[in-house]
């Protein structure tokens, strides 16, 4: 018997911590490669049944997070004693759903984790290194910046301040590039070279929650008093701190004390200063101060740089053309690599097998489908014009005539399929029409390809020719 109805807001929210706990103890290309696919079923007996999507997912997390996972349900709820892992397709009953939560969010929990937490720096991941970290010309000026801040710390006694190389320092490019790991390789390099050194690393969201907490607990002083014995600060992700003005104006007041005091900071983001949505422009030039650093997308050479450096540290032995296909293949970034560097491993593990280019392909395919090139809207709209022969600027244009209209109607549609784009960012690159214009041209076409089979192929053929 599954759980009666009453209680799965109970398990849900116990599996969505059990999970974003996971998530925290594996790190993020673990979870991904692995636990992300996991769907709770049920709980009978004392027995939390999980599916996963095939039988080697099924194995391997059985094998290798089921302890783990067994021993995070108990914390959650004493009843469950055993996880059993099965093949999703197997099952008959409807799955649970919940989204991880990072431990510590929930407003219940508050009060324990006041109680517990002394420091308020977030966990390091040990292998966030300066060592582990590749440099290559994406990365190469943000590398040489951190490392200039973490030096910059050594022989200065606490409490004194050293000459600072420029603050603050300010990180930012796309997710997964390696904005985390260069900080943490601050932190690292500090506390095992300077250990007097007062080091704090946290996530904007962190220092928000923090601050929330304490306005709650009316204890914002104790709040600053963290801040104020620091020698260097970093927070991560600062493009959440956007918006919420208290909070905005309490980071700055913070930062400014800090600058004045000659604290280093160092802060990371999404955006370059400038570019960050819903922070106040006083923020955000001061924000841009020191030295802002971006990391760019990486390279062909990096990304191999990359995969040669991991590979020899997890001790596999992978081809050079296998290492050279993933470089080629899987560009997004560099956590994707690693995820799939890591599945590669876990594979030939299981199997016993060599590493070879098709059994690769084979681990990956979702993988390097969703790399794959995407059709982007200029083409669509170049092709589209192409084939009913009007003008490419009639795709931007206000002109309503059938003969332009029913083209741009289909050209809209198609992008609604075959991009991931939004429908007012579709509007946009159609001369700026609004997103009610572009849901009206999807829905006519569909209309229009039900009935008009001569409209419907022409659509399939587009189709087929963006595809390929
Ligand atoms: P960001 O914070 O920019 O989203 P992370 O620092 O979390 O990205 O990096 C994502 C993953 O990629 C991490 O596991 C990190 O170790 C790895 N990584 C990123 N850049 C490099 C690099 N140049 N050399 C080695 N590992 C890297
Ligand atoms: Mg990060």
């Amino acid at each position: 018997m599954t759980e009666p109805a009453g209680r799965s807001g109970d398990l849900q929210s116990q599996w969505a911590r059990v999970r974003g706990r996971l998530r925290e103890e594996c790190g993020d290309a673990a979870y991904r490669a692995w636990l992300k696919s996991m769907t709770l079923y049920g709980v009978d007996d004392g027995r939390v049944r999980i599916g996963v999507p095939t039988r080697f997912l099924r194995d391997w997390v059985s094998q290798h997070y089921s302890d783990r996972i067994r021993a995070l349900w108990n914390d959650e709820n004493e009843a469950i004693a055993a996880v059993e892992i099965l093949v999703t397709g197997r099952m008959a009953a409807q799955p649970i759903e919940a989204e991880p939560v990072a431990p510590g969010r929930d407003g219940n929990e508050i009060a324990a984790v006041a109680a517990e937490e002394k420091d308020i720096s977030a966990p390091l991941d040990p292998r966030f290194t300066f060592e582990n970290f590749v440099v290559g010309k994406p990365n190469e000026l943000a590398h040489a910046a951190a490392r200039r801040v973490a030096e910059a710390q050594m022989g200065a006694r606490h409490g004194t301040n050293p000459q600072l190389p420029f603050n603050p320092l300010f990180l930012y490019g796309g997710v997964g590039l390696g904005k985390t790991h260069l900080m943490h390789a601050i932190a690292w390099h500090i506390r095992t070279r300077a250990p007097h050194r007062k080091v704090i690393y946290l996530s904007a969201e962190k220092f928000m929650f923090q601050f929330v907490r304490a306005i709650r607990f009316k204890d914002t002083m104790a709040f600053k008093e963290q801040f104020r014995s620091v020698d260097v600060l970093m927070i991560d992700d600062v493009q959440f701190i956007g918006g919420r003005d208290a909070t905005q104006e309490e980071f700055f007041h913070t930062f400014n004390a800090l600058v004045d005091q000659n604290r280093q900071i160092v802060i990371s983001a999404d955006k370059s200063p400038s570019d960050l949505e819903g922070i106040e422009e006083r923020v955000k030039s001061r924000l841009g101060w020191g030295l802002v650093a971006d990391i760019h997308p990486t390279t062909y050479e990096l990304r191999l740089g990359i995969l040669q450096a991991k590979a020899e540290t997890t001790h596999l032995s992978v081809p050079p053309k296998v290492l050279e296909f993933l470089a080629h293949k899987i560009t997004s970034n560099v956590r994707e690599l690693e995820g799939a560097l890591h599945r590669i491993s876990a594979h030939t593990q299981l199997t016993g097998g060599m590493v070879t280019l098709e059994g690769a392909q084979d681990v990956l395919h979702d993988l390097l489908r969703a790399n794959d090139r995407r059709v982007t809207i200029d083409e669509i709209q170049k092709r589209v014009a192409e084939h009913f022969n009007i003008r490419l600027a009639d795709m931007h244009s206000a002109r309503r005539a059938r003969a332009v209209a029913r083209p741009r109607q289909v050209a809209m549609y198609l992008c609604k399929q075959l991009t991931p784009r939004s429908l007012p960012e579709i509007g946009r690159k159609f001369g700026g029409r609004d997103h009610t214009t572009v849901m009206h041209a999807v829905r006519k076409i569909e209309e229009l390809k039900a009935a008009d089979t001569t409209l419907a192929e022409d659509i399939e053929l587009l189709r087929r020719m963006l595809e390929s």
